[in-house]
């Protein structure tokens, strides 16, 4: 089938949930192809990333045809090439994202399949998911067993003291094999991270995340050597299988979290996973119980666990997308239909 139209938009989000920023950035773009089949996909980078879109992609994408993966692959690769010049990471990736995640919406509509029995024949249909958010008794009662605490680091002497607490409560309320996990969105440094993993050792953290920047692999590196049991995991700010190659070069990382919606869509995603098995690195996508990542982790050697990011409880937030499985007891369901199985649709014009 032929692409016909291309158009990215940014929609006009009212009720972001609160997190580290006011707002993600996500653009939606829209594939029409010769056979009447819409392919929707979500991005990131804003206003920034429409331009990329309607304004370079789009002159690419117009005419060219696609009928497998493997298509939909070059078509990535023709783009990461044209748009290397001022891409490579960042917001031409996020904007590339967008699109690959349209071609492969489309792809599965067009053949009547999601977008996981198109990336392999393996299917896990019921994934247990965590909850990501500041309300952990919340969590505890939607029967998630999994909590992880967004926190930016206070450098009060009083820091480890209350992280203990949380986690005394936490662990209380998830029991001893619920998982716990802190996301410290890069503001520790490495003596903190050491100091924070001794001072909460009792409590056996699954994962500390984000502890350093992407720029600071090789103190992460040490750390991981360093730390002893807690897991470090990361990747949501890096950008495709090149920038994971440097990531598994520098042997920093016991857990992988790209964003699919960022790092280069389900195309980028497979080859990421791929690398993360030639180097015994677990994946476990960032946001993965939204739908781009969810089919990823369905099909592929990821981690059978999926973030859901909650907000605070009774927090009014946007939806922008119709039709997306919603988490029950602590799973969530990978839907039979047809592409990712959303439409666009809800709050959003
Ligand atoms: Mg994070």
């Amino acid at each position: 089938m032929r692409i016909t139209t291309v158009e990215a938009i940014y929609p006009d989000y009212q009720h972001v949930a609160p997190s580290w920023r006011t707002d993600l950035w996500q653009i939606v773009v829209r594939i029409e192809t010769d056979r009447g089949h819409t392919g929707y996909g979500y991005g990131g980078g804003g206003l920034a990333s429409l331009q990329i879109v309607n304004g370079h992609f789009r002159e690419l994408l117009t005419g060219r045809s696609f009928d497998s993966p493997e298509e939909i692959a070059s078509i990535w690769d023709h783009l990461y090439a044209e748009s290397i010049p001022y891409g490579r990471k960042g917001i031409a990736i996020m904007a590339l994202s967008g699109v690959d995640l349209a071609l492969w919406d489309a792809l599965g509509k067009a053949e009547g399949v999601p977008v996981c029995a198109l990336i392999s024949g393996t299917r896990k249909s019921h994934i247990r998911c965590y909850a990501t958010g500041p309300d952990t008794e919340w969590h505890a009662e939607l029967g998630y067993t999994g909590t992880k605490r967004p926190h930016r680091s206070t450098g009060n002497r009083s820091e480890g003291d209350d992280l203990a607490e949380w986690a005394d409560n936490a662990r209380s309320l998830f029991g001893p094999e619920g998982l716990l996990m802190i996301d410290t969105y890069m503001s520790w440094d490495y003596e903190t991270t050491l100091a924070m993993a001794e001072r909460l050792e009792e409590f056996n953290f699954h994962w500390f995340e984000d502890v350093l920047t992407p720029d600071h692999m090789e103190e992460q590196s040490a750390l991981k050597d360093a730390i002893g049991d807690v897991n470090l995991a990361g990747g949501e700010h890096e950008f495709t299988v090149w920038g994971f190659r440097d990531l598994a070069r520098s042997n920093s990382l016991d857990i992988w979290q790209p964003d699919i919606t960022w790092c280069g869509g389900i195309t980028a995603g497979i080859r990421i996973v791929d690398l993360a098995r030639q180097h015994s690195v677990r994946v476990v996508p960032h946001r993965g119980g939204e739908v781009w990542g969810l089919h990823l982790i369905a099909a592929t050697d990821c981690e059978e666990l999926a973030e859901v990011v909650t907000g605070p409880r009774n927090g009014p937030t946007d939806i922008v997308w119709s039709g997306a499985p919603v988490p029950r007891d602590g799973f969530i369901d990978v839907l039979d239909r047809p592409g990712f199985g959303v439409e666009l649709g809800g709050d959003i014009p």
